[in-house]
Formats: C-alpha cells, sequence, structure tokens
C-alpha cells in the first residue's frame, strides 16, 4: 500500500481496466474520480464504489475540451474503446478519442502539474516482424487499414505526451498495454477471452478466426494494475514501458487450455481471420522489470477461472 494517500482522475474509469483501477485505488486509501463518456463502458463496473466519499463519477467526453475543479495529483488516460469490433464500429470516434482526447487529456493535467499517464497499446507494433517486441521496435501498422483508427491514434498519442514532456516539462508516461482480460470485461466486447468463456457458457461452438495460429499473451488484470500503479507512482519518469504477459499462446492452444479447464466439449467454428489481425504478440518486458522490478505473478488458468466466475455471476 502506497503511504501518502493522492487524488487522482482517471478518463475511461467506467470500462474493464479503469474500473479495477478505480478499485484498487480506493482500496488502497486514495481518492478517485471517473470521467467517463459511457461509450464502452459499464455503471456496474463502479456500483461497488458508489457509496465511498472517497470516490465521484463524471459523465464527460475527452473529445470536448473539459475542465473541472482540478488538483490531481495523477491522471491516467485510459479513455478510448480496446475491442476491435466495438473501436471499428464508429473509426472516427476512436481516432479522435486517442487523438483530441488526449490532447484535452494533457492540456488538463498540464494546467495541474498532474502526472499523466498514458494507456497506450501493443497494437502501435501493428503486425510485429520481431519477437518478442521491445520498446525500441517502432512497429508494422498498415495506416490505411481497418485498424489504423486504434493503432494510429494510440501512436499520436504517444507523441503528444512525448511532446509535452519536451516542451512543457509534463511528466507523461506511456504504459503500452498488452492483451489483458479479467472482471469487469464486458462479456458482449467481442474480445476473445470473453468470447470463449461466454461460448463455454452458453454451449456454443468456439469461434476461432482464421486457422488460430496466430499468437497472444494474455495478461491477468491485477497484474497489469498493479505495474499501472507502480509505473505512475514511481518517483522517476522513465518514459515508455511495456506492460503485459509473456507466455504467449496460439489461439489454438488457447481453445485447448479452455476446453480441458472447463470441461468443454463442444466443436470449433472456424471464422474468417479479421483484416490485419497481427500473426504474433509478445511483450519483451526487459525494462519494466528492471526499472519497476514489475512481473505478472498470475497464470493464465488461475486467471481464466476468476473470470469465467465473473462472467457466470453476472449473466
Ligand atoms: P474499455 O472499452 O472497457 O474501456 C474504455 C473506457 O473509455 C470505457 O469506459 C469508455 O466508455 C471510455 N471512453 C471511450 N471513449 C471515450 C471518450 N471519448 N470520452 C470519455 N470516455 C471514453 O477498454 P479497456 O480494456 O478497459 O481499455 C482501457 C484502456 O487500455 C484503453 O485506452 C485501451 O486502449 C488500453 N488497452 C487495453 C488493452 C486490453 O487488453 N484491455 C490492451 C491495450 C491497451
Ligand atoms: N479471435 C478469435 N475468436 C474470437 C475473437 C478473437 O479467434 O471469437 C482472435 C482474433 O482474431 C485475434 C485474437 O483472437 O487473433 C485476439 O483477439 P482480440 O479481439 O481479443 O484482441 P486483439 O489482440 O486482436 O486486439
Amino acid at each position: 500500500m502506497t503511504e501518502i494517500k493522492k487524488n487522482i482522475l482517471i478518463l475511461g474509469g467506467a470500462g474493464f481496466i479503469g474500473s479495477n483501477l478505480a478499485t484498487k485505488l480506493i482500496t488502497d486509501g486514495h481518492s478517485v474520480t471517473c470521467f467517463d463518456n459511457l461509450n464502452t463502458g459499464r455503471l456496474i463496473n463502479l456500483e461497488k464504489l458508489k457509496d465511498s466519499n472517497r470516490f465521484n463519477f463524471i459523465k464527460g467526453d475527452i473529445r470536448n475540451d473539459f475542465d473541472f475543479e482540478n488538483n490531481f495529483d495523477f491522471v491516467f488516460n485510459l479513455a478510448c474503446p480496446a475491442s476491435p469490433p466495438k473501436y471499428q464500429i464508429n473509426e472516427l470516434f476512436t481516432l479522435d478519442t486517442s487523438y483530441i482526447g488526449t490532447s484535452n487529456a494533457l492540456k488538463f493535467a498540464s494546467k495541474n502539474k498532474s502526472v499523466f499517464l498514458m494507456a497506450s497499446t501493443s497494437e502501435i507494433y501493428g503486425d510485429p516482424l520481431i519477437t518478442p517486441q521491445n520498446e525500441e521496435y517502432r512497429g508494422n501498422v498498415n495506416t490505411t487499414g481497418l485498424r489504423a483508427c486504434y493503432d494510429e491514434g494510440k501512436r499520436v498519442a504517444e507523441t503528444l505526451c512525448s511532446i509535452w514532456h519536451r516542451q512543457y516539462g509534463l511528466d507523461a508516461r506511456i504504459c503500452r498495454i498488452f492483451n489483458t482480460y479479467g472482471p469487469n470485461m464486458d462479456p458482449f466486447d467481442g474480445r476473445v477471452i470473453s468470447n470463449f468463456l461466454n461460448q463455454v457458457l452458453q454451449n456454443k461452438p468456439i469461434t476461432v478466426y482464421g486457422d488460430g495460429r496466430q499468437t497472444r499473451s494474455f495478461c491477468y488484470v491485477d497484474d497489469l494494475i498493479d505495474g499501472l500503479i507502480k509505473v505512475a507512482f514511481a518517483k522517476a519518469y522513465n518514459g515508455v514501458v511495456n506492460l503485459g504477459n509473456e507466455v504467449e499462446f496460439t489461439i489454438l492452444e488457447l481453445t485447448e487450455i479452455i476446453k480441458t479447464q472447463f470441461d468443454y466439449h463442444q466443436e470449433i467454428e472456424f471464422k474468417e481471420l479479421p483484416e490485419d489481425d497481427p500473426m504474433q504478440r509478445k511483450p519483451d518486458l526487459t525494462k519494466v522489470r528492471e526499472l519497476y522490478n514489475w512481473k505478472p505473478k498470475i497464470e493464465l488458468g488461475q486467471g481464466l477461472k476468476k473470470t469465467f466466475d465473473y462472467f457466470r455471476s453476472s449473466a
């Protein structure tokens, strides 16, 4: 538990990661304001916090210039839909959220000299040509494809953070988050773990896109939150770090793990691979390990069980 209690703003605080972050910070004794337009976020994620006098919710959109009483020690910018089917519903909304929204958020943080933490993504590496992906790798993104609204939006958000740091001295830190899962995910957000676990719950075939040989590395949300807090609360500014889990699985391996763990016998339904779906993704965690002594602890089986229990209890 961190010693001095802080006042913290979470943009996108009603979403999956934002609500888990808010819960952990409130539990640790800090004061938290969540600011969210409820695009993909859900108030149910914040239900348990609403009676705390250290918690506050403001409905608003970071694409609009925003200002309110601002004595925040930290501003976390998590506002942006993160699931591919969701962020592709309105590509301009997604791009504007990362570009215009992050500009507004940085301006807001700068006025009060808050520490700013940007939730960036492994997607800035696109369909990577090296593995594992370290922070020096510049990526392989299709600038005109369906995923560009998200990938390029996050790339420009990183650029904005770097400019505000150089030009105005803002302490704007960047975490590149790799695939994260856990309780408070929207069961219908279309991401692979929520899809597979809900298919098990509903006794439906597991849907694999493409041949299932593409890889992902899955991080349980509690580990990620621990990493985000470590990076934000650290004394030193260290620019960009990857946060995720290094253990890499093919999507077909994931189906096997789920079938064994939940004793599930439905067949697999193969579907078309979405455009520009990256073939591999695995973080190089050397930097975050060396600088912050952080590494994920929760194994996939353990995390899948907690997530499954969450989906079952909220169904
Ligand atoms: P999410 O969709 O559950 O949460 C995003 C939140 O941002 C939602 O509550 C949504 O309503 C809010 N939001 C979106 N646009 C907004 C806007 N214009 N103004 C105000 N609020 C807005 O997604 P998540 O998985 O919790 O992801 C949170 C952040 O972490 C995102 O920025 C995402 O890019 C990043 N990230 C997530 C993952 C992952 O695997 N979950 C991986 C990499 C990066
Ligand atoms: N995927 C799948 N079946 C699904 C949902 C996703 O095979 O029902 C695949 C998807 O094509 C991708 C991987 O799982 O290769 C991870 O997808 P997700 O949407 O969770 O996140 P991404 O890493 O692509 O942003």
